[in-house]
């Protein structure tokens, strides 16, 4: 069993993706089904080897639709993109430019006949009836069976295999009313037989087809821009680069680019790959990736993104990731499939649209067989007939649920892809959707608020050894672990110059601190808590007077006695103030939860307005401190590092995981924030907050067009107010629904967050 994402060729319409769901999930060695209408993508579930894609493709194409493989390799996504939406973006545009302007045309006619019959000033057409007649004839035949090819396929699907679609149900009206208009044109006894007036429905045929063919083609259009985030991310992909071979540089494809290759930056030139500098000096664009606009500096030692620009400088670094295993390659993936997700508001809509097309049809004919008995008592059977046909056409061309198909995918697929753009990566819809919700949001201290470099800015000695040997003693050991607070005892012990000793038997105690053995000695350090843990004595109101200035003690021990304590001191992130300030307008309160000690964590929270400090959490207890939020009621998200703190990333409502260069917890976390910025959360949760919204009001419209327009269009406000949707219109308001939605969800790309 593996999962696949494939490309989804021939669906037109959210309806279609129902089928093929169900299609699928009865194969055998199918496990799970999600197709996505709007992103055109499939996320299957199944054995390839005893159900491969060939025979998935056996059964579906059966009823008009095929996979394709979505290479993983972005080059590859990119050819096929490019090519599959541009052959039928093209063929729409062909059939639109013929279509368009005789629909407009004879739009224009019926108006103007409209006019001469009910006013004095208009002149009748000065065509005959008869020359307009055979002229329709021929555009609807060509209408009928080229440009609306598709919906006469949908017609013979739906005899054949009994399955129906929104092409099924406008190929049955717009065959009707062709069917009719040819039988008692080309044999007038049947007209008369029927007792019918020589009404022709031509012009519904086409201007029906006319409109919902442009409908389509500006649908298509649109559609093709909600994703123009993944194109714009795809562009950003080097073609080639130059690689340092035996000292000489040489170009070849980003694609051949191995690791450990030393790779030539110019001035101007696009990173092709991951990697460490090497050599050289230059500030590099990265708003690209990051969304963040000033460049930043890379000297040996930093770390290059793929799909970032170079400025001015030039540089030589070493490549450690290639092909997908790039952050570029790896956002990629990660928005390409967010796309394709399903957020939870869309069950509702899936729902009515899967039961939708059988229930028009029963509504259709219904319609039809009410006018032509109930009509027939009060008005007489032709004016009947008339109004039946009318009606059942109407019926089943507004009936189209499409809007309703995209109301929910066309807005996330923007709002994914804006929140790329912005360096924040969402996981899936159903994030996204969540993430509007959130009331409280919990931020780590270490890395979050602040930098995450601290230094050792302060010390204590007890007198027992001297300053060097404690520093000696205290790097010794903490060369062995990988916290911030250790960095910053083993750099001032590499800025004094001091060596480090051996050490044996070295442990790590989870939220408190580390031990070890050195020449035989064993020695602690830690937190105050950690001394306390010892029943070692430590002079409270020394340590809080620097604690109370938000630096963080570390005590250093041996087994009988506390030998000193140093203090580390981290820098505020600039940007944190301005973040919480942010949170706080938007109603949100935070937390802080640290392990670090109580006044220094005090101290810092107020320096940035937080709302609430935990301290002296240790990491296993983080998990149940959210759940006791959660308990309280509250719809809590979580940012962190993602390092100790991923189990209670995972319990938070919405986990967001704080990027730093390229190491990114992508799959661990909800939501990504790239280069750890916090102030990006604020956008993330605006940015859910109008992707909900416009889903909402393309959900709302999409609703209430379908519960106004199929009773108007069955004739059921006839009796009352004399109203009936003539078929032209029902086609008109049916490709501006759809057209509607999708430019409402395209409006959030321009929206300020
Ligand atoms: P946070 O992520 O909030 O900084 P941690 O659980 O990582 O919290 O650490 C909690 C406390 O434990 C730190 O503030 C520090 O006092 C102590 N501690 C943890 N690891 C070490 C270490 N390697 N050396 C010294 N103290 C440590
Ligand atoms: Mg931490």
């Amino acid at each position: 069993m593996g999962t696949h994402i494939y490309k989804v060729k021939g669906m037109h319409c959210a309806s279609c993706a129902t089928i093929i769901t169900k299609k699928l999930s009865q194969m055998p060695n199918v496990n799970s089904v999600n197709v996505n209408f709007a992103s055109e993508k499939a996320k299957i579930e199944h054995d390839e080897h005893e159900t491969p894609l060939s025979k998935l493709n056996s059964e579906i194409e059966k009823v008009g639709y095929t996979l394709e493989p979505n290479e993983s390799n972005p080059q590859d996504i990119h050819r096929n993109h490019a090519k599959t939406s541009d052959s039928e973006l093209l063929s729409l545009r062909n059939k639109t430019h013929f279509i368009l302007p005789v629909t407009l045309a004879i739009f224009a006619l019926m108006i103007w006949d409209i006019l001469a019959r009910i006013t004095s000033w208009m002149p009748n057409l000065p065509i005959s009836m008869q020359l307009f007649n055979t002229f329709s004839m021929v555009i609807a035949s060509i209408s009928l069976f080229w440009v609306g090819k598709r919906y006469l396929e949908g017609v013979s699907r739906f005899l054949r295999y009994g399955i129906a679609n929104m092409d099924t149900l406008i190929g049955i009206g717009t065959l009707f009313a062709y069917t009719y208009s040819i039988l008692i044109t080309l044999f007038p006894p049947i007209a008369s037989l029927l007792n019918a007036p020589e009404f022709t429905y031509f012009d519904v045929t086409i201007v029906v087809i006319g409109f919902i063919t442009f409908g389509k083609y500006l649908e298509a259009n649109s559609k093709k821009r909600t994703g123009a985030a993944i194109e714009k991310l795809l562009g950003l992909q080097a073609k080639t680069a130059i690689i340092l071979r035996d000292g000489k540089e040489v170009e070849i494809p980003q694609t051949e680019v191995m690791r450990g290759d030393l790779v030539v930056i110019k001035p101007g030139s696009k990173i092709p790959v991951d990697g460490v500098v090497t050599e050289g000096h230059s500030y590099i664009d990265e708003s690209m990736i990051s969304g963040e606009p000033i460049p930043v500096e890379k000297k040996a030692g930093d770390s290059v993104v793929a799909g970032t620009i170079n400025t001015t400088g030039s540089f030589v670094f070493e490549a450690t990731k290639v092909g997908s295993e790039t952050l570029l390659s790896h956002i990629i993936k990660m928005v390409e499939e967010a796309q394709g997700s399903k957020a939870p508001i869309e069950a509702l809509a899936d729902k009515i649209s899967a039961r939708f097309v059988p229930v028009v049809l029963v509504v259709a004919f219904l319609s039809l067989i009410l006018w032509l008995t109930v009509g027939t008592s009060y008005l007489g059977f032709s004016s009947a007939l008339s109004f039946g046909i009318l009606s059942f056409v109407s019926v089943l061309v507004i009936a189209c649920p499409c809007a309703l198909g995209l109301a929910t995918p066309t807005a996330i697929i923007v709002g994914v892809g804006k929140g790329a753009q912005n360096g924040i990566l969402v996981k899936d819809a159903a994030t996204l959707e969540k993430l509007h919700k959130v009331d409280t949001v919990v931020v780590d201290k270490t890395g979050t608020i602040t930098v995450g470099k601290p230094t050792l800015v302060d010390m204590i000695n007890k007198g027992s050894l001297s300053d060097t040997e404690m520093i000696q003693i205290l790097a010794s050991m903490e060369a062995k672990s990988e916290h911030p607070i250790a960095h910053a005892i083993t750099a001032k012990a590499r800025e004094l110059k001091i060596d480090l000793l051996e050490v044996s038997n070295f442990e790590v105690i989870q939220g408190k601190g580390v031990s070890a053995e050195i020449s035989g000695k064993k020695y602690f350090a830690g937190s105050p808590t950690f001394a306390k843990d010892l029943t070692l004595s430590i002079d409270e109101r020394e340590i809080a007077k620097f604690t109370s200035e938000g630096k963080t003690p570390v005590v250093l021990m041996n087994e009988r006695e506390v030998l000193g304590e140093v203090f580390v001191s981290d820098t505020l992130k600039s940007e944190s103030k301005v973040a919480i300030a942010g949170l706080h307008k938007l109603g949100i309160k935070v937390v802080m939860l640290t392990g670090d000690d109580e006044r220094a964590a005090q101290y810092i929270a107020g320096q940035v307005g937080i709302d609430e400090v935990i301290a002296h959490v240790l990491p296993a207890d983080k998990l149940a401190k959210i759940k006791s939020l959660q308990e309280q009621g509250r719809i809590v998200a979580m940012a962190g590092d993602g390092v100790n703190d991923a189990p209670a990333l995972a319990q938070a409502d919405v986990g967001i995981a704080m990027g730093t260069g390229t190491d990114v917890a992508i799959e661990s976390a909800g939501i990504t924030l790239l280069h750890g910025d916090i102030s990006k959360l604020v956008k993330a949760i605006r940015l859910s907050k109008l992707t909900m919204r416009g889903i909402k009001q393309n959900l709302f419209w999409a609703f209430a067009y379908n519960v106004v327009g199929i009773p108007l269009a069955a004739g059921a406000f006839y009796p009352i107010f004399g109203l009936l949707l003539n078929p032209i219109f029902a086609g008109f308001a049916m490709a501006m629904s759809s057209v509607s939605v999708v430019t409402n969800s395209l409006r959030i790309k321009t929206k300020k967050i």
